[in-house]
């Protein structure tokens, strides 16, 4: 059934309908968090990067049938042969001005439904940790919804919001802006009852004219609230609250505020503070000592005492206080396995988030959860768990450990290898090395189980260097290219050399979820990695070599034939049966003179091609040779120019259409006009721009990291290292730390050549650098051993780096070697 309406004035009816007659449980948003296909309702959202549009034909075959979509004509499988009702027999479409508009409405009006009390927090940092230590702090007298992790953004806001329900009695949501007008309409999904603004920055924000605008916009989150907390010591916030007549609640250590701090002192790794509340004095310490916890831990504390919970009280829930994990990464563990430690709380939300993380993580084929006894406030025991049975099920998990007397229970309920222990202690007396080996294990707990004693019993001591890929960050850069494309050109994109240093099939996997069209490699044996780990996209290989053609069939590998006599080797290689079809691609030499075919060879090709029906050429492709810099600007467009009338030609003699591409990551950038059919995405996506004009627009995706092994003072007159090169002409402190060339730091770095950031502080490179090893000159800098050294990453950029030894950021991220150990993280 298609319906075209818009989604103005909801009434209550309109909540009903879609809870009742077309079953609506959840909202989705993000195509790739689908748990519940029957029962989700997806809002196809336009986004500067992103169209929502793209993923609903692969929902639908997932079995999604209700959608909320602006425009249907922007769904890339809809053409003029194929309509609406053809492919999608089953849906239900609500067609609307804008999806994003749709959502905040839906939302908004379902929060009026509930007459909870909400706290909404906002400010330039701590919102999350905020949030999470005050739900923390106020579950032994509330039931609480909360934002799941950052879920803060016009998107997010909405998305929390429906997950109150009647059992909850707070609700404790983020809300965070980028540009003006935005703040209003979080206000009116939240409708908070407290507010709490955190801080503001110095950073002149990006979309804001000046740092009061930006305070101006976020006091709309309060306009109606019955009191905001807030630090008086922030003068401009004090300033505009006050102006915008907002009743408060403050806490200052200068001056008078509802609590006034009095002293505070740091002791091992706690924090002793005193405090003045209606005049009486009290002490409380917090399990921390950074500046940015105490800060978080002080707006918890004045909430805490609004509401009137006694002094003795707060001190025992502060001190229970958890760091807040801010993102989920996967880290190497014992026997081959991978760990996902998200111990700092646990409930459906976050779980549901994590299993997903889980599910889509393709290192081991098996996936294993360890799952604590849930702290859901708002659901009956019984529908929680069979709602957690459920998420198990849906994620295809293979095994199962649960922890606690409650889980334990509701054991019937699970099916599939599954352990139970009462306790953490219980797993633990019983845990046996051996008995995990190859899969990737999700570690979630709430807090109390204390799972980082399982963390520890299951974690390696592993080689100082890592290499971390931010995923999230691929993704933007992805979408940064995606969004520079007709609507449709292909992509296709390079994962050669384990994807440009930075790991291959969980990268690969990746690019299959956000549906690119192709995938390269440079040799068979890096596509057959990529099948091997589930990867169904075509796959390109450049280099097949003429041994390797049977492997290529039996993988459904597709060459790139580039002479003529990898064409015979690949006629040779042809299996018997005539129905046999063997995809390959053409690639013509336009002016790199690396591989291809040139003018010259074209008859003999058209010959062998006529004489061999069982070959289909399916792209047709050339590389500019100097995409990247401007001086060679004339000469790709020579190079585009000769390859049109090659590509012209041949298309002509073989008569079928034959997809044809030119541009790579710089090319995109410079030649938009030249998209022809597809796109060739290589070091773009891993977040250099390689024209250099736009490196902003990138994100950063890896910085490769290692450790400080040993600190110590050389004496004048002495010397570091092989050679003797590093001399000491006064007292120095050498720190030494774990990487060396063979790990892909390059020699040339030695000698105070690479400058790497140890605590934010630069320092040099003192003598050669070793194998496995190198020394810094640390003179006058705090370090001590175990210290984290970043090589390239936050504060150094690849493209700086490269320079600084005369090459290219392509060979120094490829030469990061395999025995760095690479760690994929999602935010
Ligand atoms: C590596 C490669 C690309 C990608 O180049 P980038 O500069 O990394 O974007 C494109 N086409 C061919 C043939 C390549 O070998």
């Amino acid at each position: 059934m298609i319906r075209f309406e818009e989604l103005a004035g909801l009434t209550s009816g309109t909540l009903l309908q879609l809870k009742q007659e077309y079953g609506i449980q959840h909202l989705l948003t993000d195509s790739r968090r689908l748990a519940h296909p029957v029962s989700s309702l997806f809002f196809a959202i336009k986004g500067p990067f992103n169209d929502g549009h793209r993923y609903i034909f692969n929902l639908y075959q997932r079995g999604v049938r209700q959608f909320v979509l602006e425009d249907y004509l922007a769904i890339p499988e809809i053409n003029h042969n194929t309509t609406l009702q053809q492919l999608f027999p089953e849906a239900n479409f609500l067609q609307v001005s804008n999806s994003l508009a749709a959502l905040q409405r839906l939302t908004a009006y379902y929060r009026q439904q509930f007459s909870l009390p909400v706290f909404a927090i906002t400010g330039s940092n701590g919102k999350t940790i905020v949030k999470e230590w005050l739900s923390q702090l106020l579950s032994p007298d509330e039931r609480v919804v909360k934002s799941p992790r950052s879920y803060n953004s016009q998107i997010g806001v909405p998305l929390s919001v429906w997950q109150i329900n009647q059992n909850h009695t707070l609700g404790i949501f983020e809300a965070g802006i980028s540009r003006p007008s935005e703040m209003e309409k979080l206000e009116k999904i939240i409708q908070p009852t407290w507010g709490i603004f955190t801080n503001i920055g110095q950073a002149h924000a990006e979309g804001f004219v000046s740092r009061e605008q930006k305070i101006e916009e976020k006091l709309k989150l309060f306009k109606n609230v019955k009191q905001l907390f807030y630090c008086r010591d922030h003068a401009a916030i004090h300033a505009a609250v006050t102006a915008a007549q907002i009743p408060a609640f403050t806490w200052s250590r200068k001056q008078t505020a509802d609590v006034r701090i009095l002293t505070g002192s740091v002791r091992g790794n706690q924090y002793t503070l005193e405090f003045a509340y209606q005049n009486q004095n009290g002490l409380v310490v917090l399990p921390f000592t950074d500046e940015a916890s105490i800060e978080n831990g002080l707006h918890c504390l004045a909430v805490l005492l609004s509401r009137q919970v006694p002094v003795s009280e707060i001190q025992q829930r502060f001190l229970k206080l958890s760091p807040v994990a801010m993102r989920l990464e996967m880290k190497e563990a014992i026997n081959g396995c991978y760990l996902i430690d998200d111990s700092y709380n646990n409930d459906l939300s976050g779980l549901s988030i994590a299993l997903n993380f889980l599910q889509n993580q393709t290192r081991t084929k098996k996936k294993t959860l360890i799952l604590s006894d849930l702290l859901e406030a708002g659901l009956p025991e019984a529908v929680l768990y069979q709602q957690v049975a459920e998420l198990v099920r849906i994620h295809r998990i293979d095994r199962l450990v649960g922890i606690g007397p409650v889980i334990s229970q509701h054991q019937p309920l699970f099916h599939l290898p599954q352990e139970f222990y009462s306790s953490t202690a219980e797993f633990l007396k019983n845990f046996k090395n051996e008995s995990f080996r190859n899969e990737t294990i999700l570690l979630k707990g709430a807090r109390v189980f204390e799972f980082e004693k399982i963390v520890a019993a299951f974690q390696q001591k592993i080689h100082g260097t890592v290499l971390e890929v931010n995923l999230d960050a691929l993704v933007h850069n992805l979408n940064f290219y995606r969004a520079r494309l007709a609507p449709k050109t292909k992509l296709m994109v390079m994962v050669k050399a384990f994807a440009y240093g930075s790991g291959s099939y969980e990268i690969a996997n990746l690019l299959q979820y956000h549906r690119v069209d192709y995938l390269t490699v440079a040799y068979t044996d890096e596509g057959i990695l990529l099948r091997e780990h589930g990867i169904s996209l075509p796959i390109m290989v450049m280099n097949p070599s003429a041994e390797s053609f049977g492997k290529l069939q039996q993988y459904q590998l597709e060459p790139e034939i580039y002479s003529l006599e990898i064409l015979e080797a690949c006629i040779q290689a042809l299996p018997d049966d005539e129905s046999y079809h063997q995809k390959i691609h053409l690639k013509l030499d336009t002016g790199m003179h690396r591989l291809g075919f040139t003018e010259n060879d074209l008859e003999a090709l058209f010959t062998r091609l006529a004489a061999v029906p069982q070959l289909r050429v399916v792209s047709m492709f050339s590389h500019l040779a100097g995409a990247d810099e401007a001086l060679h600007n004339d000469f790709s467009q020579l190079q585009i120019s000769r390859f049109r009338a090659m590509t012209g030609q041949i298309e002509q003699r073989l008569g079928y259409a034959i997809i044809k591409h030119i541009l790579n990551s710089a090319g995109i950038v410079r030649f938009p006009e030249h998209q022809l059919d597809m796109v060739r995405l290589g070091i773009g996506l891993y977040g250099v721009e390689a024209t250099g004009s736009e490196q902003d627009a990138l994100r950063m995706v890896s910085q490769l990291k290692t450790t400080v092994s040993q600190v110590k003072v050389v004496a004048a007159g002495e010397t570091v290292g092989y050679s003797r090169r590093g001399i000491a002409r006064e007292p120095k402190q050498i720190a030494t730390i774990a990487i060396g060339y063979a790990d892909g730091y390059d020699r040339r770095f030695g000698n105070g050549v690479g400058q790497v950031f140890i605590n934010g502080q630069q320092v040099p490179t003192i003598g050669n650098i070793c194998m496995d090893m190198c020394m810094l000159d640390v003179t006058g800098l705090s370090v001590k051993a175990g210290d984290s050294v970043e090589i390239f990453g936050k504060n150094s950029t690849l493209t700086d780096m490269a320079q600084r030894i005369g090459t290219i950021p392509y060979e120094l991220l490829t030469n990061i070697s395999s025995r760095v150990k690479r760690v994929f993280y999602s935010e």
